[in-house]
């Protein structure tokens, strides 16, 4: 069983509309008909987005079946004097005589979940192993809406340091979930599942409360007060009440909003690119800092980065990782570069060795934060840090 979906359909409905988007599902149909590998092979629509497509035969090469693909692909679809490119993610899954006809079918979508996250035309075999991924999340799924209800998320705290003196910059919430069904689980893991499960929102705003909570208890007691860096998924950054809201809970706690930082990735503006800078820009207006997390990762360009006025440029910890490889060094420094052109705060993350400052301040990174700094830590433990 082979369930088929171009990357591209949601896009090509959005922008032309559903019939386009039938006919484009057809027309491929079509040529997989026409270019067949097996007489007794079948091809139909499966959901309003993908084909389904069985074929008899045991031993079909995976190889094989990838360049088929790319063939079929190569030519664009015309559809309405439009010429339409697309690439295409498949799952595939196989039955027999212990797997039934529509568990695998429930396999083959399993496998095309993980193809759809890879980029370009992208095919993915069942595993195991996959549908175990797919069981924990949805185990934690089913434990997070109890979590967030009964405060079992909180928030630990890593500080942000000045490379050149050591001193604290600022400090980034990052949040911690221990469950007691389920022990700890990393935000690595559950920030996603809460993405696709529209729950992420909360969690963010959970942690911005939280941490400025913190900050309104510290100035009612006449202590220092320090930047706090919070992440926001795209999710939340489109949501059409985030700048009024999170205006709203600054003020709320009577804290002034050039001491919030929002982190965001670097892929923001690629969905919509008008919409993000009006937001940045809104942000700033106000005097919110934003920020562009794991840069390096994405597939931005330099001069959409150019025209979205960020605070601060975020290096990816995989590229601090390896930057004794002269390659990665040689993008290091320009980042580096690149960020002071923009008048933008450089920041290292996931700094892990003293070589690795040395490196880093001797190509002028100004900012770092990474374990060997400080790891993230409970609220109380950095209380103490900072009134020292
Ligand atoms: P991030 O924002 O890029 O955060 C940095 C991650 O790197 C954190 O992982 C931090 O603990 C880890 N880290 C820091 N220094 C080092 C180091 O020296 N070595 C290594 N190996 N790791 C280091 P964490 O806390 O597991 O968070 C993972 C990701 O989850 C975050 O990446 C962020 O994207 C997301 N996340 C965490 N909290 C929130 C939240 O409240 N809202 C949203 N939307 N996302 C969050
Ligand atoms: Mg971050
Ligand atoms: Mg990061």
């Amino acid at each position: 069983i082979k369930i088929l979906k171009p990357s591209e359909f949601h896009q090509v409905v959005e922008l032309y509309g559903r019939e386009i988007g039938d006919e484009l599902l057809r027309q491929l149909a079509k040529r997989l008909e026409q270019d067949k590998s097996e007489s007794n092979e079948y091809v139909a629509r499966f959901t309003s987005s993908s084909l389904i497509m069985t074929t008899m035969s045991l031993h079909e090469d995976l190889h094989d079946y990838e360049m088929r693909i790319k063939e079929t692909i190569r030519q664009p679809f015309i559809i309405g004097g439009k010429q339409i490119y697309i690439t295409l993610k498949t799952g595939i899954a196989s039955y027999s005589d212990d797997i039934n006809i529509n568990d695998a079918i429930r396999f083959a979508d399993n496998a095309l979940s993980f193809a759809i996250d890879r980029p370009g035309t992208h095919t993915e075999i069942f595993t195991t192993e996959k549908n175990d991924v797919l069981v924990q999340k949805m185990t934690v799924l089913n434990h997070l809406s109890e979590a967030i209800k009964n405060k079992e998320i909180t928030v630990h705290l890593q500080p942000k340091v000045d490379l050149r003196n050591g001193d604290i910059q600022s400090i980034e919430a990052l949040a911690r979930w221990i469950s007691p069904k389920l022990g700890f689980v990393s935000p690595a893991v559950f920030i996603p599942v809460a993405e696709s499960a529209g729950k992420v929102r909360e969690i963010d705003v959970l942690i911005l409360e939280t941490v400025l909570s913190w900050l309104s208890e510290r100035q009612r007691l006449g202590k220092k007060l320090v930047k706090i860096a919070v992440n926001i998924s795209p999710d939340h950054f489109y949501y059409t009440h985030f700048v009024q809201d999170t205006l709203k809970l600054v003020r709320k706690y009577n804290i002034d909003p050039s001491y919030i930082i929002l982190e965001v990735t670097e892929n923001i503006g690629l969905v919509d690119f008008q919409s993000a800078y009006k937001i940045i820009q809104q942000l700033k207006s106000y005097g919110f800092k934003t920020s562009v997390d794991d840069f390096g990762t994405g597939f931005s360009s330099l001069s959409y980065l150019q025209q979205l006025p960020f605070a601060e440029l975020k290096i990816d910890r995989s590229f601090i990782n390896a930057i004794e490889d002269p390659a990665t060094l040689a993008i290091v420094r320009s980042i580096i570069q690149l960020a002071l052109n923009l008048g933008m705060i450089s920041v290292a993350e996931g700094i892990e060795t003293e070589e690795q400052v040395e490196i880093l301040r001797a190509l002028g990174c100004t900012v770092g934060q990474g374990y060997f700094y400080f790891k993230p830590m409970p609220i109380e433990q950095l209380d103490i840090i900072l009134d020292q």
